[in-house]
């Protein structure tokens, strides 16, 4: 299949911002891709190489690209380099040049996908002595065959920026509808969430069909999509809603770890199903000799302590722990950290996600000798209210920031890559007038005045709402940054900047710089209101009206976890403030 169909079709898809419009746009091209080709084609349309959890990273150098750009087409070097500082977007300079290119040779080969496929990947995959200069030729090649289309969108992936706004939800509508039927739509996304490799699930819709996914199954060393939960503003609430009864776990506020253990191998993925386990070498160690099966998935919380004392630390100290690649030992012993496991959802050969909770639980106990640093975490079943407000109070009393009521139905299965009432947090801030701290979007930025200006002085913020597929304004932030904070700002969100509104965006308000939804940022507010300007659940509580939050404070948490479309959505923001309400 030729390149040149896909760079086409991510043109048209990036002229639109309507959800439906994208998925029909993407059952179009599914229709025309042969089998053997789709798993490149998703992968390619995700701007990635490989699912997620493999960690292959795209991303080149500046430099590099501009080169090899120059090299294809011979636009004068300090044009280029012009178009690059005017616009800061590789594909357009790549689109710009190639545009312009003094002649056309005759030996120009045409691009295939698999073709692009394999270049990008020797490209993405090489490093060491000679690697740049093999990097530079295949560029260059590939922006020498390239039409303007192709060199823009292969500039794009090349540096890890495609972000086409297509959400996985959207090309899961799409897949089903291209090979199955709309009411096969929840199959496809079963599949997805078991196997996290969208690619994989088409390739098999694509070759047998939608029976195909039986053949996806929970297996050791393949993450699954984290299953999450929703949340009440009260303990008699969240009884009645499970039932009379239920369990209370200890909410510890740390990461999320998904453990893929063996005899002979500990692999660990956090929530975003990023493999960690080369940053836990401490963590691999002691779950390797606290486990007592064969093989298991187990779920827990990564949580940092105090060695001195045994308390646990905040959160964000295990964040320094992250991505530390070179001080690995210091970090291992600076910030130590202990993990609570709280579900296992394999063992031995068996898939335990759709068993109820309790013999999860009890299939867990069987997997682990506890250690001092290895435990299951603590929990209380109950049907008194005030046992579990008893219970509360002791994990507060902790310095732990909630508790997460898990229900004892037969049906209580662990539903992967979803939030359900299976369970429901419930945290100290709730008790306070508004009922939650919230995961906002940052969406745009106002120019700052007096001691900040130069920078910015407050930020716009959004939630999600995955129906339209768009971020809509709910806030705008100028309190709780320190000046550590407020200097950073400019240099976090400069890869984010965009000309002009970003399509994704809905707001009414006009900000002075605008930027692709990408950052997520923790904030807390005194009372969520009803406004006429912000865009949030517009026209839902009353016409003409939008939700916003009143005194936002951010609370020093980047959530570097959650992708923009994980951030808290429109229809939480609407029962937050029906809770609030109450
Ligand atoms: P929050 O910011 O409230 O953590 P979130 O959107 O990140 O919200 P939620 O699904 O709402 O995630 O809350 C569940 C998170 O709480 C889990 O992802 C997990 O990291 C953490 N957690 C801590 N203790 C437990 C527990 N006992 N059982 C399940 N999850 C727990």
């Amino acid at each position: 299949m030729e390149y040149l169909t896909l760079a086409e079709t991510y043109q048209r898809i990036e002229a639109t911002s309507k959800r439906l419009e994208m998925a029909d746009i993407l059952v179009e091209l599914f229709k025309v891709v042969p089998a053997g080709e789709i798993e490149k084609v998703v992968l390619l349309t995700q701007g990635k190489l490989a699912p997620d959890f493999k960690g292959i990273e795209l991303g080149i150098a500046e430099k590099l690209a501009l080169k090899a750009i120059y090299e294809a087409t011979r636009v004068n070097e300090p044009e280029i380099q012009q178009m690059w500082l005017r616009d800061g977007d590789l594909g357009n300079v790549a689109f710009e040049a190639v545009s312009r290119k003094k002649q056309t040779s005759l030996f120009t080969e045409s691009l295939s996908v698999d073709m692009v496929f394999a270049n990008l990947e020797q490209i993405a995959g090489s490093s060491g002595p000679g690697s740049q200069d093999m990097k530079l030729k295949l560029l260059a090649k590939m922006m020498h065959d390239s039409s303007p289309v192709e060199a823009k969108y292969i500039a794009r992936t090349l540096a890890g920026k495609l972000r086409l706004g297509i959400a996985d939800m959207t090309l899961i509508d799409a897949l089903a509808l291209t090979y199955s039927t709309k009411e096969n739509r929840d199959k496809v996304e079963q599949a997805y969430n078991t196997c996290s490799d969208l690619a994989r699930v088409a390739s098999l819709l694509a070759e047998k069909g939608i029976e195909g996914l039986d053949e996806i199954k929970l297996e050791v060393g393949i993450p699954l999509r984290a299953m999450l939960a929703e949340r009440l503003p009260g303990i008699p609430d969240i009884l009645e809603k499970l039932g009379g009864k239920c369990a209370f776990e200890y909410k510890y506020d740390g990461l999320r770890i998904q453990a893929h253990i063996t005899k002979t191998s500990v692999q660990l993925y956090t929530r975003q199903l990023e493999d960690v386990t080369s940053q836990f070498p401490d963590l691999v160690k002691m779950l390797a000799s606290a486990f007592k099966a064969k093989e298991a998935v187990l779920e827990g919380e990564c949580v940092p302590i105090d060695t001195n004392t045994g308390e646990m630390l905040p959160f964000q100290t295990v964040s320094r722990r992250r991505g530390r690649k070179y001080e690995l030992t210091s970090a291992v012993n600076e910030f130590p950290v202990m993990l609570y496991l709280f579900d296992c959802l394999y063992k031995d050969g068996k898939d335990y996600t759709q068993t109820p909770y309790t013999n999860r639980r009890k299939k867990l106990k069987t997997c682990i000798k506890e250690t001092d640093r290895v435990k299951l975490a603590e929990v209380l079943i109950t049907d008194s209210p005030e046992e579990a407000e008893e219970f509360f109070q002791k994990v507060i009393g902790k310095g732990g920031e909630g508790i997460m009521a898990k229900s004892l139905a037969d049906d209580s299965f662990y539903r992967a890559g979803s939030r359900g009432w299976n369970w429901i947090k419930f945290k100290r801030d709730y008790k306070s007038e508004m009922n939650d701290t919230v995961d906002l979007v940052v969406v745009g930025a106002f120019s700052g005045k007096g001691r900040r200006a130069g920078g910015y002085g407050a930020l716009l913020m959004a939630t999600y709402n995955p129906e339209e597929g768009k971020f809509e304004t709910v806030t705008k932030l100028g309190t709780g940054f320190d000046d550590a904070i407020l200097a950073a700002l400019p240099e976090l969100l400069e890869p984010h900047l965009s000309q002009g509104m970003h399509r994704l965006v809905n707001s009414k308000m006009q900000a002075d710089f605008w930027f692709e939804p990408a950052m997520v940022m923790e904030v807390k507010g005194a009372e969520i209101t009803l406004s006429p300007i912000h865009t949030c659940a517009w026209d839902m509580v009353r016409n003409g009206s939008g939700l916003a939050i009143r005194f936002p404070r951010y609370t020093g948490k980047i959530r570097q976890d959650k992708p923009p479309e994980e951030a808290t959505t429109t229809a939480e923001m609407l029962s937050l403030y029906e809770m609030q309400l109450k």
